[in-house]
């Protein structure tokens, strides 16, 4: 038997191996054909024309273009029939090299999904993958064949507008669900006909822009580099990731795209990775505002030379390569070495055998309407949610209620529920996105009364439908009210200095609460918002984020007790912006602002240094106990695991599911370790009463850090071990030893 295995084993390594150089080698043969322009050619990205509505209408110059091969990739080209078209040209060029086609499938294609921040709030990392496996089946049957996400960022800073496209603060669980999300996009292999390359980005530290301002310079630390913003990037290269592209920002003085230590000694050295890199945007063209290339041809050198490999949109390759090639400022093996990692993928895509193979009309009638689709978003959506307040338990609402009164600006249109990176794809109308509005009136019953007044605009200053409000809220047994910012005042360029409730919405709470009756507050935003007077007081809460296609229908399940709300923070909510950047594993100071006594101490003299609702926070409709903790051994050597084990009870009168999360601090190392940062999680069903042993394992990984060398160790000595409902609410406790 172990005889058969071996040699399956080799058998199937051997294949591997030979469709591996097959490939190489048919990179290699049609290499050797190619000529200089068209080797540029493939390292040229444009952008098409996705908001035609009727025959498309290609530029005549594009047209050439891609003609003359001389374009290697399009983006914003959606649909069976666009993308075809596109590639009938490319296939009328000498060469016949397919086009690739690139989108913005960031957070759901025809069917969206919870934006990526609260899909990460689920932390529920099975879903998060299914969601974009599905995703990459809309896209996939649109004729796309990649997708510029996942966006791995890792930010601290919810003043910048692109939060809402990462995972939040936290580089655990940040990097496993980059992880899920590469592997739910790719699926199986490249080439799968459902599935679409993914693209890690925004290569690197994009997040950290000083201010929260987008593109914004960063400045940090290697280490602080290695430990908090590197890992999600790492862990997509691991899960297989076939692209990556870099960021607008520099890194400690060298713009990202031109940056070698990160493009090429990193990502293609030290990681091997062997797909290619995307410029951002102009990201190229950009470095000349950025001070630091004079013109295109030079930005066009200092960018090819760091290791990246295809220019999206600057132009600066196709202009200039070959003059630079000529006077030896480039040379010719980094141009082959930039057009074989793309050809490769090209053909791993299988388009040299067919490259229609994504252009299918009946595929994306199929997959665009398919309504196990609209099943999976509902229950992500509703897994989104984030339950911040049920002081008097008015949640979940009874069935039985009589009149309920919904209000605010959110509460009838559909497209917002999208968030920020949808496309609108013009030729599907929208009347599937389920709005709050029509989600409740599918809910209740016929006995039930819905109410609606609009009361304010997101943004207005004025108050004149107040009086509305009122008059419908006073006919209501309970109100419902869904405020927040607009679903595009947080993404790409949408940073704000001022992250509170905008205009009159909470002078409206305000005016609502002295009608005297029980109100549900909804939050609809991309990014952790400033609300002290609603957080202070109406007990109830909900953070609903925006959730895509099925909100309306998600948050009914969560109002009504459906669903039974799991939703974890995974960012910090500050009390007041001047306390960012805020986040829950930060270093202690040497005179931490809870040792009383000092009266010079790391605080501000107007705030306290606690968030408004820590990372890791979420209630639900009912409670759990925390018991029983174990380790299996108090001491261990290097290399050596602890297991750890708990006992769970849901300990209230509903099935529910929490998040389990155990964290850990390094008491004292060579250099200053985090007060506490999250090493492992699970997310537990239980019906009522019930209860569960979990176990968890603390290997030497999960010990170690980046040390002044920059090495990843772990040191001998005392570890908190610490376990959790969130990371400001800590149930167990428990500390180990390691000894080297
Ligand atoms: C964004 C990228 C995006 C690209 C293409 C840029 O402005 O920063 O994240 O993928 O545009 O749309």
């Amino acid at each position: 038997m172990k005889k058969i295995l071996v040699t399956l084993f080799l058998a199937v390594s051997l294949l591997g191996y030979s469709q591996q150089k097959s490939i190489d080698q048919k990179v290699q043969e049609l290499l050797e054909k190619m000529t200089l322009e068209e080797k540029i050619g493939q390292l040229n990205q444009y952008t098409g024309d996705n908001t035609a509505t009727g025959p498309l209408t290609i530029n005549p110059n594009k047209q050439q273009e891609i003609k003359e091969g001389k374009i290697g990739s399009m983006l914003n080209v959606i649909g069976y029939n666009y993308t075809r078209q596109y590639q009938e040209l490319a296939m009328q060029s000498r060469l016949k090299i397919p086009l690739i086609f690139g989108m913005d499938v960031i957070h759901g294609h025809k069917t969206t999904f919870p934006l990526p921040l609260a899909e990460a709030a689920s932390w529920d990392l099975k879903l998060i993958e299914l969601s974009a496996r599905i995703a990459a089946t809309e896209a996939a049957a649109s004729g796309i064949h990649w997708t510029f996400a996942p966006m791995v960022d890792i930010s601290r800073d919810p003043r910048w507008g692109r939060v809402m496209e990462g995972a939040g603060e936290d580089t655990f669980l940040g990097s496993l669900i980059a992880y899920a999300r590469v592997k739910g996009f790719q699926g199986n292999k490249i080439g799968d006909i459902n599935s679409v390359m993914a693209c890690a980005k925004h290569f690197a530290a994009y997040g950290a822009a000083v201010g929260g301002r987008d593109y914004n310079s960063v400045d940090m630390s290697d280490r602080m580099l290695w430990e908090t913003y590197l890992p999600p990037f790492k862990a997509t290269v691991d899960a297989g990731v076939a692209t990556f592209m870099n960021s607008f920002n520099d890194i400690n003085g060298i713009p990202a795209t031109a940056n070698k230590y990160i493009q090429r000694d990193i990502l293609k050295g030290k990681w091997n990775f062997n797909g290619f890199v995307v410029s951002d945007w102009g990201s190229i063209g950009e470095m000349i505002t950025h001070g630091y290339c004079k013109d295109d041809k030079e930005a066009a050198e200092k960018a090819l030379i760091a290791g990246c490999d295809m220019d999206m949109e600057s132009n600066t390759y196709r202009f200039h390569l070959a003059q630079l090639i000529n006077e030896n400022k480039v040379p010719m093996s980094i141009v082959d070495e930039a057009v074989k990692r793309i050809l490769y993928k090209k053909f791993e895509l299988g388009l040299f055998d067919d490259p229609f193979k994504y252009c299918n009309k009946e595929r994306q009638d199929k997959e665009l309407n398919n309504p196990e689709h609209t099943r999976i978003a509902r229950e992500i959506a509703a897994k989104s949610i984030v339950l911040l307040k049920n002081e008097k338990n008015i949640l979940p609402l009874s069935k039985d209620t009589k009149t309920i009164a919904i209000i605010g600006p959110m509460v009838k249109p559909k497209r917002i529920n999208h968030g920020f990176w949808a496309v609108d794809l013009k030729d599907v109308d929208s009347t599937y996105i389920v709005s709050q509005w029509e989600g409740l009136k599918n809910k209740i019953g016929k006995k039930t009364k819905l109410l609606y007044a609009r009361g304010c605009g997101v943004e207005d200053t004025s108050k004149a439908g107040f009086q509305e409000a009122i008059d419908v809220a006073n006919q209501a047994d309970v109100v419902i009210l869904s405020i927040g910012e607009r679903w595009n005042m947080s993404g790409e360029a949408k940073s704000r200095s001022n992250i509170n409730l905008p205009g009159v919405q909470e002078d409206l709470i305000k005016e609502l609460q002295k009608t005297g009756k029980p109100i549900v507050v909804l939050i609809n935003a991309g990014r952790p918002l400033i609300f002290n007077w609603t957080a202070d007081n109406m007990p109830t809460i909900v953070y609903t984020w925006w959730l895509g296609s099925e909100a309306g229908n998600a948050i009914a399940d969560v109002l009504f007790g459906d669903y039974n709300p799991s939703g974890k923070l995974p960012m910090t909510f500050p009390r007041e912006v001047g306390q960012i950047p805020i986040y829950y594993n930060h270093f202690n100071t040497g005179r931490p602002s809870i040792n009383e006594d000092k009266i010079y101490k790391s605080s501000y003299i107007d705030l306290p240094n606690t968030p408004k609702f820590p990372f890791g926070y979420g209630l639900s409709y009912t409670t759990f106990k925390y018991a029983e903790l174990k380790l299996s051994k108090q001491k261990i050597k290097l290399n050596e695991d602890i297991e750890v084990t708990m006992t769970l009870t849901n300990t209230g009168k509903c099935a529910g599911e929490e998040v389990v999360q155990l964290y850990l601090q390094d008491k004292f190392g060579s250099v200053v370790r985090p007060i506490i940062e999250l090493k492992d999680f699970q997310k537990v069903k239980l019906e009522a009463g019930e209860s569960k042993t979990l176990k968890f394992v603390i290997n030497n990984d999960k010990l170690s850090f980046y040390n002044q060398a920059l090495e990843f160790k772990s040191e001998p000595g005392e570890f908190n071990l610490m376990i959790g409902t969130s990371s400001a609410d800590i149930r167990l406790r428990s500390t180990f030893e390691l000894i080297h």
